[in-house]
Parts: C-alpha cells; sequence; structure tokens
C-alpha cells in the first residue's frame, strides 16, 4: 500500500456505542478521523454501535447526533446501525461454527471470576478455557436443554489455521506519507474471546470487524485501550477472508485525577460544554490543535 494509493482511497469512520453522552475525548477522535478523509478527499462513515440491547439507548443516538453536529462533524452518506445488521453476524458466526473455531460456553459471570486462576492478559482476566473442555456429550445435553450460552472463538485452533499475522499500524498523529509499521498481532494473549454474547446476537470484536469491511474502511483511528481487539480483529479478518485497514491508535485523555474520561463523568461530556456556552467553533480548534478544556489531557502527556 503507498501512501497516496492510501489517501486516495480512504474510508474512516467513527463508531461510538450509544450508551451515554460522548465526551470531549470521543469529540476529539471524531475531528481527527473527519479531518483524515478532508485532507485526502476521502469518505467518513459514521456507525452507531447498537447491539447491546441493554445499554444502548435510542436517545442516545439523538444526542451523538445532536453533539458531532454541534462540533461541526458532517458525516457521508447515512448513519449505519448495527442493530439492523444482525444477520450478517449471524452468517460469519454460522461460518466459524461449521469450520469447528467455535465452542458454546455456558459459564455466568460468577462461574468466570471463580475460575480466574488463569494468568491475566493486558486487559485483564483471561477466560481459562473451561467450556472449551466439556466432552461433546456434556455439550450437546447442555445444548439441548437450552441452557443460555456464549459463542467462543477457539483462538489456539484459529491462529493454528492462520498462522502469525501483522497488521498495518500508522503513527499517531496521523501523517499521510507516513510508510505503515507492521505490528505483530498477539491475539492468544486475550484467550477464547466471545463472539456472540448472551445477552446480544454478536459482541463488539465481531460486528466491528465485519462492518469495517463491509463499509471499506481503509483507515481505523482509535484509542490507544483497543490494541488489544485490533490483534483481534486481524485474527478474525484473516479467518473470514476481510481486508485489514491500517490502524492508528491515538492516545487517551485523562482528567485531572489521572483517570480516563469515561461516559459517567458528565461535567466533561459536550451537551454539558454547550449547555455552558462554549462557542463549538473554538472548541473544535482547540481539539485540532491538541488544546483540551482544563484538566484534561493525553495520558501520554
Ligand atoms: N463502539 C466502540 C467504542 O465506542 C468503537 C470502537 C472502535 O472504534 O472500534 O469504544
Amino acid at each position: 500500500m503507498t501512501p497516496s494509493a492510501a489517501t486516495q482511497h480512504m474510508v474512516t469512520r467513527f463508531a461510538p456505542s450509544p450508551t451515554g453522552r460522548l465526551h470531549v475525548g470521543h469529540g476529539w477522535s471524531a475531528l481527527m478521523a473527519h479531518d483524515m478523509t478532508r485532507a485526502g478527499m476521502g469518505t467518513f462513515r459514521l456507525r452507531i454501535e447498537d447491539i447491546d440491547g441493554t445499554r444502548s439507548r435510542p436517545e442516545h443516538v439523538e444526542a451523538i447526533v445532536e453533539d458531532l453536529n454541534w462540533l461541526g462533524i458532517e458525516w457521508d452518506g447515512n448513519i449505519i446501525f448495527q442493530s439492523r445488521r444482525l444477520d450478517r453476524y449471524d452468517a460469519a458466526l454460522e461460518r466459524l461454527r461449521g469450520e469447528g473455531l467455535l465452542y458454546p460456553c455456558f459459564c455466568t459471570r460468577a462461574d468466570i471470576q471463580a475460575s480466574m486462576t488463569a494468568p491475566h492478559g493486558p486487559e485483564g482476566p483471561v477466560y481459562p478455557g473451561t467450556c472449551r473442555a466439556l466432552a461433546d456429550a456434556e455439550r450437546s445435553r447442555r445444548m439441548a436443554a437450552g441452557e443460555p450460552h456464549a459463542w467462543r472463538l477457539d483462538v489456539a485452533a484459529a491462529v493454528a489455521r492462520t498462522g502469525a499475522l501483522r497488521w498495518n499500524a500508522l503513527p499517531f498523529p496521523f501523517d499521510a506519507s507516513a510508510e505503515p509499521r507492521t505490528v505483530l498481532a498477539a491475539p492468544a494473549v486475550h484467550g477464547d474471546v466471545v463472539l456472540a454474547r448472551k445477552d446480544a446476537p454478536a459482541s463488539y470484536h465481531l460486528s466491528c470487524t465485519l462492518d469495517d469491511a463491509a463499509m471499506e474502511v481503509s483507515h481505523v483511528l482509535r484509542g490507544d485501550d483497543l490494541r488489544g481487539a485490533t490483534d483481534i480483529h486481524r485474527l478474525l479478518q484473516a479467518l473470514l477472508g476481510l481486508p485489514s485497514p491500517a490502524y492508528i491508535h491515538h492516545p487517551l485523555l485523562v482528567g485531572a485525577d489521572g483517570r480516563r474520561l469515561a461516559k459517567r463523568d458528565g461535567s466533561i461530556a459536550l451537551a454539558e460544554l454547550r449547555e455552558s456556552g462554549v462557542n463549538p467553533a473554538a472548541l473544535a480548534e482547540a481539539l485540532r490543535a491538541g488544546r483540551f478544556p482544563v484538566g484534561i489531557r493525553t495520558a501520554s502527556a
């Protein structure tokens, strides 16, 4: 991939989950993804990751649209709603199941907590594979009894199939002329990730990977907290024969207490700034220049 070709065909996206109000960090991330395509005449899409029926709320979707409009961010084409794409996630699950790469996991949250003697991965405890070890007869009996279950990817089997994988990383801040660097993916350290949840028809990993490919996303810009997710998405791309975009991971924003900004911290919600009379054009300009409201800084600074 030459950088000029990448710029010509650039498609980026902002993909919020409608589980709360957007904060300054979301606004910053969305502006950067948006601006990457404006500079290179690319396409910037908005995708609403609303497959989590218990936490996603229509009023948050409206609020996201309102907040982005307020900041002056416009997207190309229609908004993509993941909740309307469940058949595609199902088809991929069916395919992976048919290839023997998934297994049903009946563990409850409490079971998993209790069995967490396994080593922790970079993002916390790794599922110890309890249900991978179930005998076929036991598995069939529990399935036939209709016991609630998630579907997990047998990561070791998957990696044995794909071999070592690398993903293309571009530096942050984004530089259209930079050559991508390849990063060795390490999906195994995250354990057997869930691809279909008990309470949701797909997981973030599956829906995000499929949709980035379906939307022909060429560049994914997202937070440093999702580097591990990128390893998993690279594995899913290889298993499902999907192209792999270039990834740019940006630092997370932290508050005065050094803690990551979160949707629960209402004080730095974009809506809060709007209500307190902040000028959106000035805010967008400041964010673009890496200047954040008082008390907020990048985690690495
Ligand atoms: N819905 C995810 C989030 O809000 C999106 C992550 C991504 O950009 O892949 O964190």
